[in-house]
């Protein structure tokens, strides 16, 4: 959708009011009460209410947009705008863009619809062949408070920057085009999943594999030992000791051009991301790969995982 249809089609906030509710209308509300789905429509409450318990349900409850006071034009907005380039806007330009005064609702408004990207792409594993490598990305942390005993020095060094470390896993197959390039990948990437790590153990390790990667998949990692179980977790683990950085990269090569995209795009749009909220970031990055091909669908898909499933759990 161009940026001026996606502004037209949410001109006023009837308008956008009116498609979500179409849109929950459609996906089916279930009541938090008795778990019955049949509900009458309370116009003038803004409510569902439940044909069986009389239970009511908000138009926005349950969905991505509860508890938000924030109109229904921009969430509508937001979310076309997230969707409609392969690139990130900034919370500066969408501000921008809705003409809102304040920075901080609009920026939390960016973290729900991310958070609601992160829990769809958790529905899903990772099959087949996969990759599996750490990316270090730079992130802001709030200052310690050790960090006050340091000395000055010190302190303008570390000024908050930390490296955050990120699980990089990507669902592969054999390529059936035979590229004259033989620094191209020999396979074609399927799926990617970005996790943040605490810190690179291989508990940590253990933990995301077994929730984002089928126990029936084949792992390509490097020789390290934060990996050494991955052999009893999945069906296959193939583990290759390379000393070379540039050979590494080319067994590996799509966590590593997925890294790079990634990094591009925490880089370009969003400067100094704080540590705490670089997995949304990484979700929005993962979900919209993950989708590529789905054109203009991908605004209809993202406001399904909107408004079917709290975005919190
Ligand atoms: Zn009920």
């Amino acid at each position: 959708m161009l940026l001026q249809e996606i502004f037209k089609k949410y001109s006023t906030e009837a308008k956008s009011k009116a498609a979500f509710k179409a849109l929950r209308d459609e996906q089916g509300v279930v009541c938090k009460k008795c778990g019955n789905n049949t509900h009458y429509w309370k116009s003038d409450k803004d409510k569902y209410q439940c044909k069986k318990c009389e239970f009511r349900t908000g138009l926005r409850n349950g969905t991505v947009m509860e508890a938000s006071k924030l109109p229904y034009q921009y969430w509508m907005i937001a979310m076309s705008l997230v969707t409609a380039t392969k690139k990130s806007f900034s919370t500066m330009e969408i501000q921008r863009q809705l003409g809102h005064k304040r920075y901080e609702p609009i920026w939390l408004m960016m973290q729900k619809i991310r958070m609601s990207m992160g829990n769809r792409d958790d529905n899903y594993q990772l099959g087949g062949f996969v990759e599996i490598d750490e990316g270090f990305f730079e992130g802001q942390q709030e200052k310690e408070k050790d960090d006050d005993k340091k000395d000055k020095y010190q302190a303008y060094q570390n000024k908050g920057k930390r490296q955050v470390k990120v699980l990089v896993a990507a669902s592969t197959q054999p390529s059936s085009k035979l590229h004259k390039n033989k620094s191209k990948p020999k396979t074609v990437v399927k799926f990617i999943k970005m996790k943040v790590l605490d810190a690179i153990t291989k508990e940590g390790i253990n933990y995301e594999v077994k929730k984002h990667i089928n126990p029936q998949s084949q792992a390509i990692t490097d020789g390290r030992r934060v990996y050494s179980d991955l052999k009893n977790i999945l069906k296959g683990h193939q583990s290759i000791i390379c000393e070379d950085k540039k050979e590494v990269s080319k067994l590996f090569p799509w966590v590593h051009i997925a890294i790079s995209n990634a990094k591009k795009m925490c880089l370009g749009v969003h400067h100094s991301i704080n540590k705490a909220y670089m997995q949304n970031y990484l979700n929005e990055f993962c979900y919209k790969f993950n989708r590529r091909y789905y054109g203009a669908k991908l605004l209809e898909r993202l406001l399904i995982a909107a408004v079917q499933k709290p975005w919190y759990g």
